[in-house]
């Protein structure tokens, strides 16, 4: 049996804002085991960021998590103190953002920030730390990283200075790395190239990740398991195989048609879901993804539907599930070779 590191619970995270509770995460499980890597997929503003926050303890006012459990070995976060997070945070849990530059600090040598980051959670000596840090420079194939760990980030390009975030974060050997769109801002030749480097790190260091992303093809590589997120809620996970070759939720369908194709050329790239996501202050009773779905039934306005097991691993929200729906193929209209 697989080694359970996280396991997020009924998970509810809402803002309170002047206008009303914006409930961003809407009662969210999954799990991670230990030395894996899953993917959070769903478009922007379905509540990832903020379930990685909440994992972090990192909200800003005025987020607040309302409800539910975050075990992080067997230890609820939710519970802890801003003191005790202070421990876990960088040195068990770390977290890479999609700007390195915002993270990095322009004025500190790029070997500085990670002497700081090693010394701070290890009992290293500054000349030690020096020597991890060259090797963990080294590890994340930045060429010449003697002479590299005196550069200021400004000195390297965004795909570089993603690899240091990635460094720095590794740095400390966290059993948990979150990246939240860690190849967004780079183009498609380096994205791929962090990809793979994050794939190989896990295997080289036994580190559990979660990658989060709008873009399924980002995770099909990496990833064991996919959770696909919208409206706050998870609307289907399984396996990587299961999400792109069984997918059994219409938004899952969505997501995967939208999978820039290079392949296809410019033109096909694309095919975005139409409509725009629902609003977190006054969600709908119903499935959030009902008035999107080109399949919805009238129950679908209505209620929520309970998930569906369609294996142990393969779980979906959606009543096309339920035995007495009509019988669709959600897949039409999917690109050949999508899925
Ligand atoms: P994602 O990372 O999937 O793009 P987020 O987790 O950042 O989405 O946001 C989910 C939802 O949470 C947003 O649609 C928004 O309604 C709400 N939200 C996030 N941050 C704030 C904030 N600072 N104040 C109010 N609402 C917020
Ligand atoms: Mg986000």
């Amino acid at each position: 049996m697989a080694e359970t590191l996280l396991e997020v619970k009924k998970l509810k995270t809402s803002f309170f804002t002047h206008l009303g509770e914006a409930q961003a995460v809407r009662g969210v499980s999954f799990e991670v085991n230990k030395g894996e890597a899953i993917g959070i997929v769903g478009e922007s503003g379905s509540g990832k960021s903020v379930t990685s926050l909440s994992i972090m303890k990192l909200l800003q006012h005025p987020g607040k998590i309302v409800d539910g459990e975050i075990l992080f070995k067997e230890q609820d976060i939710v519970k802890k103190s801003n003191r005790e997070m202070l421990k876990i945070r960088g040195n068990q849990i770390a977290m890479i953002f999609q700007d390195p530059m915002t993270s990095l600090n322009p004025v500190y040598t790029v070997g500085n920030q990670i002497v700081e980051a090693i010394i701070r959670h290890q009992k290293l000596n500054k000349k030690q730390a020096r020597k991890k840090a060259i090797n963990m420079l080294k590890l994340v194939g930045i060429p010449s990283p003697e002479k590299r760990i005196n550069n200021y980030p400004y000195e390297f390009s965004g795909g570089m200075r993603q690899r240091v975030m990635i460094a720095i974060a590794l740095s400390c050997e966290p059993d948990l790395l979150i990246a939240d769109e860690p190849t967004t801002a780079l183009d498609v030749t380096i994205q791929d190239q962090i990809l793979k480097l994050m794939k190989d790190l896990k295997e080289k260091i036994d580190t559990s990740i979660i990658v989060i992303t709008h873009d399924l093809g980002v995770v099909a590589d990496v990833c064991s398991r996919i959770v696909v997120m919208y409206g706050g809620l998870i609307m289907e996970q399984g396996t990587s195989r299961d999400i792109f070759y069984n997918p059994k939720h219409p938004y899952t369908v969505g997501l995967l048609k939208s999978i820039p194709r290079l392949d296809l050329g410019e033109k096909k790239r694309l095919i975005p879901i139409p409509g725009s996501p629902p609003d977190s202050i006054h969600p709908s009773k119903g499935c959030p993804f009902a008035d999107r779905c080109p399949h919805a039934m009238r129950i679908c306005k209505e209620r929520l539907s309970p998930y569906f097991n369609i294996d142990e691993k393969h779980k979906a929200m959606c009543w096309l599930l339920h035995r007495e729906a009509p019988k669709v193929d959600i897949k039409i209209g999917v690109q050949k070779g999508a899925i």
